[in-house]
């Protein structure tokens, strides 16, 4: 049985009991993290515990000590004997009483941590590409907080799935913008590489700041020497692009088409490729 944090103690799963009247459940009023850790070492861990700083200060939940999460993820690995696994962290508001839109001004927030293995990274594979299909980007407007409120990636996802794709490509109507653009993926973030240039959508509230997504700027940067340019695009500029990928905590994966359509010569992009490997240097170089 899997050894989780909950609220204070580490416990076996089956006993870390949830009140069905927490804010979790009755409003997606939580926030969550996930920290690959590889060969028993966390990666990116400080911009983690960062974006978990802001996404609580989003949802306007206050007295989380997010330091702490560092060491309970550490203790949470030892304790499942791991040494390689994703480690989930959530916070929610917890159980402020009967059913009620308004947040008292005391609440005792639920804090659950769950560690789930993952298969040791082979750093000389390459990466698992495919398809993806577009979706209408439907979720609220504040996409910069890591929250709960998963359902429309959820469907998303299920939907890309039901069709052989890998991935949803979220694509959104601002207002005020004659254009709709290419947001994210539902769980990650996406880039095309285009003249020799990264793009990516700006870090502007309509995407998640991605941590890949930090690391894959800077490695485009430094590892590869090429310009990188934080810019919206859209679906038919993502149609002709030289290369696609997407990008999460978990993998790379580069999109070799969409909707059907067929990207470049329908391979995986040099570029991609070589991202893939300094994202895994980078996971591994630091150990
Ligand atoms: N965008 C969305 C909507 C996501 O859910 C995720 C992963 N949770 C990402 C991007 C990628 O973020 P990260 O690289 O920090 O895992």
């Amino acid at each position: 049985m899997p050894i989780v944090y909950h609220n204070g103690r580490f416990i076996e799963s089956s006993q870390a009991i949830r009140s069905i009247e927490d804010r979790g459940l009755l409003f997606a009023d939580g926030v969550y993290e996930v920290v690959r850790y590889d060969n028993g070492r966390p990666f990116a861990m400080r911009p983690h515990i960062d974006r978990l700083k802001r996404s609580l200060g989003g949802i306007e939940l206050p007295g989380i000590d997010c330091e702490a999460f560092g060491p309970w993820s550490d203790e949470l690995m030892v304790r499942n004997g791991l040494k390689d696994a994703r480690v989930y962290w959530q916070v929610t508001r917890g159980d402020t009483g009967p059913r009620s839109f308004y947040i008292p001004e005391h609440i005792e927030p639920s804090i659950t941590l769950i560690a789930y293995p993952a298969p040791p990274v082979d750093r000389k594979a390459f990466p698992t590409s495919g398809g993806a299909i577009s979706a209408d980007d439907c979720r609220w407007t504040r996409c910069w907080i890591k929250s709960t409120m998963l359902l429309p990636a959820s469907l998303a996802k299920t939907k890309a799935k039901s069709a052989g794709a890998i991935e949803c490509i979220f694509v959104r109507h601002k207002p005020g913008l004659d254009a709709h653009h290419v947001t994210e993926g539902g769980s990650t973030n996406a880039f095309i590489v285009r003249d020799g240039e990264l793009h990516t959508h700006p870090n502007d509230g309509w995407v998640l700041p991605g941590i890949t997504r930090e690391v894959l700027i800077d490695a485009a940067h430094a590892s590869l020497g090429m310009p990188v340019r934080e810019v919206c695009f859209t679906l038919e500029e993502l149609k002709q692009a030289d290369e696609v990928f997407v990008c999460s905590t978990t993998q790379l994966s580069p999109i070799t088409s969409i909707d059907g359509h067929t990207i470049a010569d329908g391979n995986p992009g040099a570029i991609t490729t070589k991202l893939h490997f300094a994202y895994l240097d980078r996971i591994f170089d630091q150990q």
